[in-house]
């Protein structure tokens, strides 16, 4: 187990926070690898939950961007009241979603975070190429990160809004119809992150319509 300072956070959206920490040496972790963490604070240390890196190996912090729950009265509550000085404590580091080659990436709300780690990092190296990104969310306020989103991907970039009518956005549900009309290939690659129902729901989808099961990265 480490303890991990807070350098810096911030609130990036009306819910969603970025926690900048201190980066043990000799850390590694790969894009779209998660940690278990809780708060070093009396009470809160036996509460992990899971959170995933958007930092890259090679930065000198580490960051994850989490959604805050209020009314969970939570970790994640409870790390909405945390400012700078306070401590973390990463128990271990799994893998969840990692880069397989090029695809079409679906992430709903804070799904995005693997695929964060894992565009930053393609970004970074020259690959970032053959990635388009289908990223729904209830309201354009939502949004993690829309403007890094936009200038890594550009137009192969498409937000989806369940809730709200925006001009120049497209609002309706990720489901078969909305695939029907927006995917050219199943036989691409889809790497799919978000709520449980919603991957299940797509994944399922994505096969009736020839998607290949090896193809689905979740
Ligand atoms: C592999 C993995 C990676 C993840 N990565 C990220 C990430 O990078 N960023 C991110 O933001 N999230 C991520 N998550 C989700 C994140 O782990 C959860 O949002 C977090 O665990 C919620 O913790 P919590 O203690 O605030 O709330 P919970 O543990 O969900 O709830 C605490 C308590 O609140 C009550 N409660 C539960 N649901 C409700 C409800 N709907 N209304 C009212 N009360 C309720 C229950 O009593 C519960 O015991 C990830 C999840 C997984 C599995």
């Amino acid at each position: 187990m480490q303890r991990l300072k807070i350098l810096n956070t911030h609130f990036i959206t009306h819910n969603v926070k970025r926690f900048v920490l201190e980066k043990p040496k000799e850390f590694k972790y790969t894009p779209g690898q998660s940690a278990h963490i809780s708060i070093n604070l009396p009470g809160w240390e036996g509460q992990i939950r899971p959170f995933t890196f958007t930092s890259l190996q090679h930065w000198d912090h580490l960051e994850f961007i989490i959604k805050i729950y209020d009314d969970h009265k939570g970790v994640t509550s409870q790390l909405g009241k945390l400012n700078e000085g306070a401590e973390l404590l990463l128990h271990d580091i799994f893998g969840t979603i990692q880069f397989k080659g090029p695809g079409v990436f679906i992430a709903g709300g804070t799904g995005i975070t693997p695929f964060i780690a894992i565009f930053r990092a393609l970004f970074h190296s020259g690959n970032l190429r053959d990635v388009a990104l289908l990223y729904s969310n209830q309201t354009r306020d939502d949004i993690i990160l829309l403007d890094e989103l936009t200038k890594m991907l550009g137009p192969a970039y498409r937000n989806v809004f369940t809730e709200e009518g925006v001009i120049g956005f497209r609002e309706r549900r990720i489901d078969r119809k909305f695939l029907i009309e927006t995917i050219e290939d199943f036989n691409a690659r889809f790497y799919v992150c978000g709520p449980k129902k919603f991957t299940e729901e797509i994944c399922d989808a994505l096969v009736s319509l020839g998607a290949k099961p090896e193809y689905l990265i979740v």
